[in-house]
């Protein structure tokens, strides 16, 4: 998970990267980073908790200088320590280096050994660092090509952004696992995880990096160089950032989100409708769009039948058990009057260890459904992430361990529909995604000796 942004030639960079990691917020809340560089000097502002809370405006007008990157953490490896919040910043031959990395590298073990047998001491327990140390091993020269020549070295998923003094860089892996959107502010350009933060500083979308594309941003000139590996792999863009993960309101993959989750719905209502229903609802907010699109295929009524307290983040966002499962009976609340004597379909747009939509179920029976019938707008999640989302082992994940009816039976749902992998993958724009979640085919290799990746 995590959130990226990267500011080029202007004269308020922090600000504008801080509106950034604003609009990225539900990429990661854990803790958040800035660092910018005025010509001289870097200027750190890293915070444990949201950007959007902790960071104070007199902080960030400390952070002088024309280039800034950003990020947003939700830790997937390593600790939530605070040596491990992002940008990570370090100097190398008298020049300052910054790095804000989304993904998860899945050769970890093997460059760990090589770099420590080389001598690299590593400061954090964050998979990211690997790139700095790559940096400061490998030849340099021209700058793109010391970036693709490190990149190569590395395995998994990553979108980065990067500061070299006063040079913005971004990265994509040839995979294009991770999103990263090019946009232009002034004479400037921006980075950006996803293309709502552009809406915010009001920058102009200008296009996606390409997977194993870097890009090397030096005032307002801008150049590309390309990954060699990248002609000979087959794109694989997460999909699960459609399903669930990216704002609704972004641009990724070469598709607006809103609309895709709307077409999930339209084909999950072709596979599994139910046609005698009083009405359809979403969980919300993440189950909205899909019922939306549910409910228009059928012809069938769509209502909020659930209330969201706006005080509450996302469930799962927060590590540890004990307060996923507090934050999920505070964050929804059913209107009875709605629901009491009603046959409803329920649209989800995934189910991962069921905790949550158990809950829910439960208290849209207490609201007095007659029926109710389960919708979810993507396959049944059978394994593991090992490229960036927050997937527990196969021991949690509800669907590795149960069939469809066992799990109807322990959310006590009157039916359940999950959308197929090729009505899932119909409706995408674009065929080149990573689908491993649902299939256990990984498209890049992961560690054999481990569950579930892990560094500490
Ligand atoms: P549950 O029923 O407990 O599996 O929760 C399902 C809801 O949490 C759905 O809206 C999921 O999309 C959402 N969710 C998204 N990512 C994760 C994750 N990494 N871990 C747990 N739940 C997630």
């Amino acid at each position: 998970m995590c959130g990226i942004v990267g500011v080029s030639h202007h004269k308020q960079a922090a600000q504008m990267a801080f509106l950034g990691l604003y609009a990225l917020q539900h990429r990661g809340e854990e803790a958040a980073g800035i660092v910018s560089y005025d010509g001289k000097d870097t200027h750190v502002l890293k915070k444990a908790g949201l950007a959007v809370d902790e960071f104070e405006e007199a902080d960030i007008s400390r952070l002088k200088g024309h280039v800034a990157i950003a990020h947003t953490r939700y830790s997937t490896t390593g600790s939530s320590h605070s040596k491990n919040i992002q940008p990570i910043l370090v100097t190398h031959r008298k020049k300052p280096i910054a790095v804000a990395h989304n993904g998860n590298l899945t050769n970890t073990e093997e460059l760990y050994t090589r770099l420590e047998n080389d001598g690299s001491i590593f400061q954090t327990s964050m998979d990211s660092e690997i790139f700095v140390h790559l940096l400061a091993k490998t030849p340099n020269g021209n700058l793109s090509q010391w970036l693709v020549n490190v990149l190569e070295q590395v395995k998994g998923s990553y979108s980065i952004v990067l500061l070299v003094e006063d040079t913005l860089i971004g990265a994509r892996d040839p995979h294009g696992f991770r999103p990263l959107c090019l946009g232009k502010l002034g004479d400037g350009y921006i980075l950006a995880s996803e293309s709502c933060a552009f809406d915010l500083m009001k920058a102009e979308f200008i296009r996606e990096i390409a997977p194993g594309e870097v890009v090397v941003i030096k005032g307002n000139k801008i150049e590309s160089a390309f990954m060699p590996s990248a002609k000979s792999t087959k794109r694989a863009s997460c999909i699960f950032e459609n399903i669930y993960f990216a704002r609704p309101d972004s641009q990724i993959f070469d598709d607006n989100v809103y609309q895709v989750r709307k077409r999930l719905g339209v084909q999950l209502a072709k596979e599994f409708p139910v046609n005698k229903a009083d009405f359809v609802m979403g969980i919300p907010d993440s189950g909205n769009y899909a019922a939306l699109g549910y409910a228009q295929q059928l012809n069938l009524p769509f209502e909020i039948g659930m209330i969201r307290n706006h005080y509450i983040g996302r469930t799962f966002i927060q590590p540890s058990q004990f307060l996923r499962e507090f934050r999920v009976r505070v964050k929804l609340n059913p209107i009875r009057e709605l629901i009491k004597g009603k046959v409803v379909v329920v649209v989800e747009d995934s189910i991962v260890r069921g905790t949550t939509s158990k809950n829910r179920i439960d208290e849209i029976r207490e609201a007095g459904a007659k029926e109710i019938h389960m919708r979810i707008s993507c396959p049944p999640i059978i394994s593991p992430c090992f490229y960036g989302i927050d997937f527990p082992s196969t021991k949690e994940l509800i669907a590795h361990n149960k069939t469809v009816q066992e799990i109807a039976d322990f959310i006590k749902v009157d039916s359940l529909g999950y959308l197929s992998l090729e009505g899932m993958t119909s409706v995408m724009k674009d065929n080149g995604f990573c689908t491993a979640c649902f299939t256990g085919h990984y498209p890049v290799a992961v560690p054999t000796n481990t569950d579930k990746l892990k560094l500490e």
